[in-house]
């Protein structure tokens, strides 16, 4: 009660209390958050971020929430969106610098826009740069990490740093606590009707295979080290198998859709099944791209 009359008296944005999660999530599972903030600008935003630390309330930075998978009873503490005050681009020459709260797909764009090549593959990644940084997003042969000069970030101990960090497979070297605040990218000068062209081809791709009309959360599974997990799935004639609303999409072994009133423990009962049978018919094991975010 305290907590939340103190945010709201001095955060300027959105504060909100019991506000349901799967609203912000692309899936569109999420129970209650006790509170959830999107702060107005930077400033506002630090002030938090401190304050939980300080309070050592429970709190959780996200993204477009395309990525995650809230718990069906919510989360037990502040729930963070940073698109409204990481929100700065600028481009410098044949860089750009981009808050980490940007659509990727805005970055994308304008890096088009100037005849910048390099992250046109990654069109279509619903997320913001922070989520995409955080996990490393990649499609058709290409990750973010490709063209990542540098990362700002503020550390768990609440110190601003900046760096060249090595990232991996679907993996950055954050660790929890650690804020994603921008970063520095470079590109290579391109003509523009040629990045075009290729953007158009992977937009076709995502659409040719992926379930992108239905509430999902992307690729559930990494792809193991030799194949890719949609492709075992679909093997295995699990396409379409489904507990209550949750469904393996039947144009993507690796999609999970949510028809209607999935529940975050329909996808998890789905997922174990999925697991066991790859695991016993073909000996992978296959791990978790999807978050689930647990209540407390
Ligand atoms: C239809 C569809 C297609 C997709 N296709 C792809 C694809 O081709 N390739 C791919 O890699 N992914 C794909 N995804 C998954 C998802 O879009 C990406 O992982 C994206 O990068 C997540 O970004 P987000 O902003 O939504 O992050 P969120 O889901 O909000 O968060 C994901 C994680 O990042 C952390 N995080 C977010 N911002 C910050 C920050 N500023 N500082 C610290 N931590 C932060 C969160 O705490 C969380 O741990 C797809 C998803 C959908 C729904």
């Amino acid at each position: 009660m305290v907590i939340f009359d103190t945010i709201k008296k001095r955060i300027k944005g959105f504060v909100k209390r019991d506000e349901m999660l799967n609203e912000y999530t692309s899936i569109r599972i999420g129970g209650p958050a006790d509170i959830l903030v999107i702060p107005d600008n930077v400033e506002d935003f630090k002030w938090l971020i401190g304050f939980v630390r300080k309070r050592e309330v429970r709190y959780f930075i996200m993204g477009n929430g395309t990525n995650l998978i809230f718990s069906d009873k919510g989360f037990r503490g502040v729930v963070i969106k940073t698109n409204r005050c990481f929100n700065e681009m600028k481009i410098f020459d044949d860089r750009i610098f981009a808050m980490s709260g940007i659509d990727l797909l805005k970055l994308i764009l304008k890096s088009v826009e100037n005849g910048l090549s390099s992250l046109e593959p990654l069109i279509g990644i619903p997320g913001t740069v922070g989520g995409a940084i955080w996990m490393n997003a990649g499609a058709f042969g290409k990750e973010v990490k490709d063209c990542i000069e540098k990362v700002y970030f503020i550390d768990r101990y609440g110190e601003e740093k900046e760096a060249e960090m090595n990232f991996s497979y679907r993996k950055s070297p954050f660790n929890r606590g650690d804020i994603i605040t921008g970063a520095l990218f470079t590109f290579e000068k391109k003509d523009r009707l040629e990045i075009m062209k290729e953007m158009e081809e992977v937009k076709r791709r995502r659409e040719e295979n992926q379930p992108l009309g239905f509430a999902s959360a992307g690729s559930v599974f990494k792809n193991p080290a030799n194949g890719y997990a949609g492709e075992i799935i679909d093997r295995l004639g699990m396409k379409r198998m489904s507990i209550g609303d949750a469904e393996v999409s039947a144009k993507h072994g690796n999609f999970i859709i949510n028809r209607r009133d999935a529940t975050c423990h329909d996808v998890k009962r789905l997922i174990e099944k999925i697991r066991d049978r790859v695991k016993k018919e073909e000996g992978v094991e296959l791990e978790l791209e999807v978050e689930f975010v647990k209540e407390k």
